[in-house]
């Protein structure tokens, strides 16, 4: 793919912004760009995200994919200004705009996704194609040769809108985050710890799946006052499953999807989520 001039970034930046992907610039290496000295090791506390509250404001492009924005002020900052300036790239963060990217690094993965997945959107890369779903999910890479998930917390390069039609994230994808040794070795033992000191008594997957379903109806099926259901929605999980560890990314990234689907930013969902374990004193 020819380089863009940097003007021609910021302009592709902004205006996928404003369909509500959260984008940002990336290096001539194809990489986010490097913390500034006060984020260096993350010192000033990281950027807010769905896993941690993050203290940091720092008006420079941060924190790879957690600097990802839809904020006009932000993209054309003077900071801003000046990554774009250097960039070679754009990318964005997939689960931020309640997405999820299959990133088939070569032709075989291409041959496997085609045999194996339901079709969907697919933008052709440098060797293979990246193939998009609605749905946010979390992100895995290498979970098979050639293929990385890339949904929260991570970052897609925008190769421009690709052709097909969007499709619905499948079953079969999600489950190929699904790291099978560690549940099926903790699955036995799960069921007979009681709910107390930090365990939890709805380790047993049915209810836990019972309930994330539960708060994604809940969420799809309000009618007014979004905002305040979510909110209320976040609180009530994380209440049961907060401190227990049985909340995974991917239940997260479900929550978030089905708040989107409702017109919430990316943005909210986090302040949301921040709020809600705030609330619980998490
Ligand atoms: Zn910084
Ligand atoms: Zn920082």
């Amino acid at each position: 793919m020819p380089q863009q001039p940097p003007s021609t970034l910021q302009a592709a930046a902004l205006d996928l912004a404003a369909h509500g992907l959260p984008v940002l610039p990336l290096s001539r290496g194809k990489r986010p760009f490097g913390n500034c000295t006060a984020c260096t090791g993350n010192a000033c506390g990281g950027r807010p995200n769905i896993k941690h509250a993050g203290a940091c404001h720092c008006p420079h492009v941060c924190h790879a994919w957690a600097a990802a924005t839809t904020d006009p002020h932000v993209l054309t900052s003077r900071p801003w200004q000046a990554a774009w300036q250097r960039a070679a790239h754009l990318a964005y963060n997939p689960a931020g705009a309640g997405l999820t990217v299959v990133d088939l690094d070569h032709a075989d993965a291409v041959a496997w996704a085609r045999a194996t997945l339901p079709a969907t959107r697919a933008v052709p890369t440098t060797r293979g194609e990246h193939w998009i779903y609605r749905g946010a999910m979390r992100s895995v890479n290498g979970v098979r040769d050639g293929v990385d998930i890339k949904s929260t917390m991570a970052y897609a390069r925008w190769l421009g809108p690709g052709t097909g039609t969007m499709t619905a994230l499948p079953d079969v994808v999600r489950a190929l985050a699904v790291k099978e040794p560690a549940a099926v070795r903790r699955g036995p033992l799960a069921v007979t710890v009681p709910a107390q000191g930090g365990e939890c008594r709805h380790r047993t997957p049915v209810f836990l799946e019972r309930g994330i379903a539960m708060a994604e109806q809940r969420i799809t099926e309000a009618r007014s006052a979004i905002h305040a259901t979510t909110y209320r929605t976040f609180l009530a999980v994380l209440s049961a499953h907060g401190r227990c560890g049985c909340l995974t990314d991917a239940h997260v990234a479900r929550l978030f999807a089905a708040a989107q689907t409702k017109g919430e930013s990316a943005r909210h969902c986090t302040e949301a989520w921040n709020n809600a374990r705030t609330a619980l004193g998490m």
